[in-house]
């Protein structure tokens, strides 16, 4: 059974998995650290599973567990709210994908205020922040919005499930759109998260990472590779580099660098030119997801637009 939210001891905070599996990879939180259920009267301790794996795929996501389900108490919300069915809400809320993260979100320590250990467990579990689905969440990193994308492909649910971004808000169907031969002209400007197979390579004057994808758009007669570039100083001040830097440098020894890249931005070209290339500007590295090439066999199993193909 998969647990979306659990209180951390350590920190004395009540979170979900996605943000134990950042605040591990921002050094913030340690790989042994502790939790337990946040059902009414339980406290049955949870495992975040996958918190230290770089690389994420359908299977491999950070989610919390219990080690025995006789740990849940009888008054378990989390546990026995699931048993009867009450998982899923009647009318699904889009998730929310905050293209900025808040200022405090990877303070070091608890803030003054936040709830202790007992009245974060005495909240009852019905409400948002609880640690049953309500189908709705909040995002920070793209990889999570991509996790849900990926969930959605499988259960056929794309075209009905909404996610807010950018001040819009579309369905998973539309916001995901592939580098596959499109005419530039149409698709300039056109903010989406754009998706396709890539190499990845180091940048040899600096610490960062230069990918390449290996389909293009069209732009006239020509066809044209979009690039992106991460310099080190963009890596360097972002919270969570370790795992941004584990998962590139991972693809990089294990593929060559062949790698499939999402990336929440508009292509970009230059108004006036000779030489005609396309770029995306990533400012955030929240904005950007790289995974190993398995990904393809997983979009492949789910997707029609693959099968059209
Ligand atoms: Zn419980």
């Amino acid at each position: 059974m998969s647990i979306d939210e659990a209180q951390n001891s350590e920190r004395q905070e009540r979170m979900t998995a996605e943000r134990a599996y950042e605040l591990f990879w921002a050094e913030l939180l340690d790989a042994g650290a502790t939790f337990a259920c946040v059902g009414t009267g339980c406290t049955a301790p949870l495992i975040c599973a996958c918190l230290d794996k770089p690389e994420q795929t359908l299977r491999v996501r950070p989610y919390f567990r219990s080690r025995r389900i006789e740990d849940h108490a009888e008054t378990c919300e989390v546990l026995h709210g699931t048993r009867s069915g009450t998982r899923k809400p009647e009318t699904p809320t889009p998730d929310v994908f905050e293209l900025e993260r808040p200022a405090d979100h990877f303070r070091a320590s608890p803030q003054p205020g936040t709830p202790s250990v007992q009245t974060a467990r005495e909240a009852p579990a019905t409400k948002k922040s609880s640690g049953l689905r309500t189908g709705a969440s909040h995002y920070y990193r793209l990889s999570s919005v991509v996790q849900k994308f990926l969930e959605h492909r499988r259960d056929g649910t794309l075209a009905e499930a909404t996610v807010a971004i950018g001040g819009e808000t579309p369905t998973y169907e539309a916001l995901f759109r592939n580098v596959y031969r499109q005419k530039v002209e149409d698709i300039t400007g056109v903010r989406a998260i754009w998706w396709g197979t890539a190499y990845v390579q180091r940048l040899k004057k600096e610490n960062g990472y230069f990918i390449r994808f290996t389909r293009a758009f069209r732009t006239g007669e020509q066809e044209t590779k979009p690039t992106i570039t991460l310099g080190e100083k963009l890596i360097e001040v972002y919270p969570v580099r370790k795992l941004l830097r584990a998962r590139l440098d991972k693809l990089i020894a294990e593929t060559g660098g062949y790698c499939v890249v999402f990336v929440w931005a508009k292509p970009w070209t230059p108004a006036e030119s000779e030489a005609s290339f396309v770029r995306f500007y990533v400012n955030n590295p929240d904005h950007i997801d790289i995974r190993g090439p398995e990904v393809l066999e997983e979009l492949k199993q789910t997707s029609r637009i693959a099968r059209a193909r």
